[in-house]
């Protein structure tokens, strides 16, 4: 069913709907690009009492927006749930729950992970000279989100900018701009100062103005194909980008897993958020001997789903976000039946609800050549292939663009380690599934096509300051002998250096002395 729309929009408004309903919730401003680009000046502006304000200041801010969220959390649960059509359940699990955890950890740590770092610089340590990294923030920090994970993926980046000194523009998915503007009016009601955080709403064009605005870091959650587009434009102005893209994410199932558990996680991976996360199992291999076993489980589990409208508590999958990305899934769908593969349960649009719905479906005789198996389906889809060992279970598993996470499941520790690090993604989980993206503590990112760079953990810290290098020399008494006032004797040390010092040796560079000295003369004569 389409969107309704109640009144027409004015040019300079778009529209927030309710996927599940299709009913128009509220009128949302669009920024032009000159407000977007004073947003950016406002920013830099504010940024540079924001970059001197003690971590104790930040910290308490945060702490204080944190008391808020959870004063007002169920408020929030059922903002998310109604702008983004998951189950009322998911917004507390998967986005405050996990944003809460990161909120308190990064207020406590920052600081700490930032302390100034001595660098061991070995024999020129011993020449007076010391080496120390600072972490300086980066200035205005542009986080442009989507629309699945609405509040804690843009509000974990924007705790941590802030944390780390930096000041935000953030331009959340034109499909969840409430949830967005409720992040800026919890900031402002924590005290953080005016224009620290700024919220711009709109589409991709403003997102395109954000970019072209030239802010200090680029923080970008999104389609390959944006993130490209993003890449492209941010390099007009040498802006840095961390990009954060799809994933086509495997779970693989060996013959010694625990099926019961393992065919539970199955179903959660595929279809928590109606399929709509990053990391979403995507691809099922299960071990051939167990196959018919752990399949028929994982059908009896996913008939048990109660689908509905996301505000009902009990709902396990409610609506996708738009009709747009439900085709996606009816392409996907039609393709897996055209080429051979099975459908054992849904397979359709689910009629009964006025929005977007399409049921929880399960597909066996799958393989990696089906479109269904290597493009982004983002939806609830669990297709199902088989595998004979190890080898070809992890050739399967790396046979795609895409590396955001992926799964293994063994009883064997050891083997699933193993199999772990030959798989080429951001994070493998062994016997666990989707969740770490709230492990705040936890870099998050992905290899090949599902971006690059991180956010979260002290890897996502890193990505939001410029690392300073302060060296000091405290021998000012001695000109170095690489200065000005080449000749025989200055040859002859940078050779006995290139064969002593260079080894970083001091037994070895004891052997230079003669020679160096000799040079030190003839500079200071
Ligand atoms: P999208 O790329 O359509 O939009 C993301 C954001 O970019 C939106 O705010 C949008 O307005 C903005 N945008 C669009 N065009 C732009 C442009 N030219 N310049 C600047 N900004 C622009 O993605 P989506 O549909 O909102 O999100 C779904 C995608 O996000 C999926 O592919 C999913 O896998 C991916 N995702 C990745 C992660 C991760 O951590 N790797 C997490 C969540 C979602």
């Amino acid at each position: 069913m389409s969107a309704v729309l109640e009144f027409p929009i004015k040019k300079d408004e778009f529209t927030t709907f309710n996927p599940a309903t299709g009913k128009e919730i509220a009128r949302i401003k669009t920024f032009s690009p000159a407000e977007v680009l004073a947003a950016v000046e406002a920013s830099r502006a504010v940024w540079q009492v924001w970059r001197i304000t003690p971590f104790a200041e930040r910290s308490r801010i945060v702490m204080r927006a944190r008391e808020i969220i959870l004063e007002e959390m169920d408020e929030i649960a059922r903002l998310i749930s109604d702008e983004m059509g998951k189950p009322v359940a998911e917004g507390y699990s998967a986005e405050i729950v996990p944003v809460l955890d990161l909120m308190q950890y990064f207020a406590r740590k920052t600081e700490k992970l930032l302390k100034p770092r001595k660098v061991d610089i070995g024999l020129l340590g011993l020449m007076g000279r010391t080496s120390k990294i600072v972490y300086q923030p980066l200035g205005v920090v542009a986080i442009i989100s989507p629309w699945n994970f609405p509040f804690s993926i843009p509000l974990g980046e924007v705790v941590m900018a802030l944390m780390a000194g930096n000041t935000v523009v953030l331009k959340p998915s034109e499909l969840t701009p409430l949830v967005g503007k409720k992040i800026a009016e919890i900031f402002e009601k924590a005290g953080l100062p005016k224009d620290v955080l700024q919220v711009v709403t709109g589409d991709g064009r403003t997102g395109a103005a954000l970019v072209d605005a030239a802010p200090d870091k680029i923080m970008f959650t999104g389609s390959v194909e944006t993130g490209k587009k993003i890449a492209e434009n941010a390099a007009k102005s040498l802006t840095p980008v961390v990009l954060e893209l799809g994933g086509k994410d495997p779970m693989i199932v060996f013959a010694d897993a625990d099926l019961e558990k393992a065919s539970s996680a199955a179903v959660w991976g595929a279809f928590t958020n109606s399929g709509q996360a990053c990391s979403s199992v995507e691809r099922l291999y299960v071990e051939q001997t167990v196959a018919a076993k752990f399949t028929e489980l994982v059908v009896k589990k996913t008939q048990a789903l109660r689908q509905s409208v996301g505000s009902e508590e009990t709902t396990d999958v409610g609506s996708m976000i738009t009709e747009d990305q439900l085709k996606i899934v009816e392409d996907h769908v039609r393709d897996f039946l055209l080429s051979g593969a099975e459908i054992l349960t849904g397979g359709e649009r689910n009629s009964k609800f006025e929005g977007t719905f399409f049921e929880p479906t399960v597909i066996t005789g799958a393989d990696n050549s089906m479109r269904g198996m290597r493009e982004e389906t983002f939806g609830p889809t669990l297709p199902i292939a088989v595998f004979e060992d190890e080898k070809e279970a992890v050739s399967l598993a790396n046979d795609t663009d895409f590396g955001l996470t992926a799964s293994v499941w063994t009883g064997d520790i050891s083997k699933g380690k193993r199999v772990a690090e030959k798989i080429r993604a951001g994070t493998v989980t062994v016997n666990e599934v989707l969740y770490t993206h709230g492990i705040g503590q936890t870099p998050w990112g992905g290899f090949k096509n599902s971006g690059y760079g991180r956010t979260h953990g002290l890897e996502g810290l890193m990505e939001l300051v410029a690392p300073q290098h302060i060296h000091v020399n405290r021998f000012t008494f001695v000109p170095d002998v690489w200065w000005f006032g080449y000749s025989k004797n200055a040859i002859e040390t940078f050779r006995t250096m290139a064969r002593t010092f260079s080894s970083g040796s001091v037994l070895k560079s004891i052997k230079m002395i003669p020679t160096f000295l000799r040079r030190l003369r003839e500079l200071m004569k």
